[in-house]
């Protein structure tokens, strides 16, 4: 009996629907090649929602995340639906609430670019000769984000403003792990970057990395604090395997990250939540950028961020990792044979320029049959 899963996808807005055939075109092909079964449900969210429900994040919706494995998302939100109330805006109304509904604790954005891709990175070419690929774990649920109290009151006749970094060990065992578990995947090697000649809540992260570091004898753990670690990720972003940092930094850094890889068109994302009695967790997958009005509708944009975001959800939720590698081997050898869409198309020789569905085409083509 093949291996049976179970997927929610939620296309949302603008580029959203048009990746995401792209993504379901990629998943067809490989479930196949790899003898496994994907059953799959759509779901409306965003936008979409609003017009259809009149809110952001239907109970059908929800419903359908929740008998599911993992969630495929698109982007939601666009120009239509920025003047209604922040709380059922797409965005916040959808994303934030699937993200606390689930708790998903662990955000995962790799930050690659690739060796043919080097031209689009801000960081001078000659430190990047074989591009990059760096994987940050962002913890997402706990530190100064959401620490209590919070707030804002007068003292001695002037207002001042107050928020709580808090962490509890069990919060930074739990990170550290899914951290260390992505390592043992890659080059195993491991930055744990924190700020703890400064900061209590560094000092406890610091010793906790460390203590769960013993059950990884494999992985090579260094430390750096957050103003190194952000200096070296422009300096050198090709001496990092994988980071894992608190919520506050790893927003930063990864944002710095998608940064310096070159185009938003090719990163995906993954939000982890609970283990599951396998050790493999429940995700929210879904591209780093978002609904680019300018470009939706025009067939033009970028699949390879939805497509990288279907191979981290085989990958980590599925636990289908032949199957995620032929993805992203398939979407290496698509860029080497120069196809591209316009947001990293700069006319060199050797380069075709083509749309969303023919780079989901290129892509087809060079999964292994
Ligand atoms: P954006 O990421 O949508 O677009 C920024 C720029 O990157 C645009 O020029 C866009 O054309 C380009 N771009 C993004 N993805 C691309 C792709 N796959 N291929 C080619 N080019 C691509 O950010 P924005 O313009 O700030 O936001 C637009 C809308 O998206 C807003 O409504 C915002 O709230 C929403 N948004 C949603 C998410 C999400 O769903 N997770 C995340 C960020 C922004």
């Amino acid at each position: 009996m093949p291996q049976s899963h179970r997927i929610a996808v939620l296309p949302g807005d603008g580029i959203g629907p048009e990746v995401m055939d792209e993504a379901l075109k990629i998943l067809d092909a490989v479930s196949r090649q790899h003898g496994f079964n994907v059953e799959r449900e759509t779901f409306l969210v965003g936008g979409a929602a609003i017009d259809a429900t009149g809110g952001p994040l239907p109970a059908d919706t929800v419903k359908g995340c929740e008998a599911a494995e993992a969630i495929l998302f698109g982007s939601v939100g666009g120009p239509k639906w920025e003047s209604l109330p922040p709380d059922i805006q797409p965005e916040r109304g959808a994303l934030l609430p699937l993200r606390k509904h689930f708790g998903l604790y662990a955000n995962l954005r790799p930050g690659v670019c690739h060796p043919n891709l080097t031209h689009a990175s801000p960081v001078k070419n000659e430190l990047i000769p074989n591009g990059f690929n760096v994987l940050c774990v962002r913890e997402l649920t706990g530190g100064v984000y959401f620490g209590q109290p919070k707030g804002r009151e007068e003292r001695n006749g002037e207002p001042v403003a107050f928020d709580t970094m808090i962490y509890a060990k069990s919060e930074i065992v739990r990170i550290a792990k899914v951290a260390f578990e992505a390592a043992m995947g890659r080059d195993k090697r491991l930055c744990s970057v924190d700020k703890a000649n400064v900061l209590a809540t560094s000092v406890l992260w610091r010793e906790t990395v460390t203590e769960v570091a013993k059950d990884y004898p494999e992985v090579t753990l260094s430390h750096l604090y957050v103003d190194n670690a952000a200096m070296q990720l422009v300096r050198r972003p090709d001496s990092f395997d994988v980071l894992v940092t608190e919520n506050l930094f790893g927003d930063i850094l990864s944002d710095e990250m998608a940064m310096i890889s070159g185009s938003l068109g090719m990163l995906p994302s993954a939000s982890l939540g609970k283990s599951t009695d396998g050790g493999l967790n429940f995700g929210l997958y879904e591209p780093s950028g978002g609904s680019a009005p300018d470009i939706a509708g025009q067939g033009i944009a970028n699949p390879i961020a939805q497509i990288l975001s279907l191979s981290m959800l085989l990958r980590y939720s599925l636990g289908q990792a032949t199957a995620a590698e032929a993805i992203d081997a398939a979407v290496e050898k698509a860029i080497a044979a120069g196809f591209r869409t316009g947001d990293i198309f700069t006319g060199a020789p050797g380069e075709t320029k083509v749309g969303t569905s023919a780079m989901g085409d290129a892509i087809l083509e060079n999964l292994p049959s």
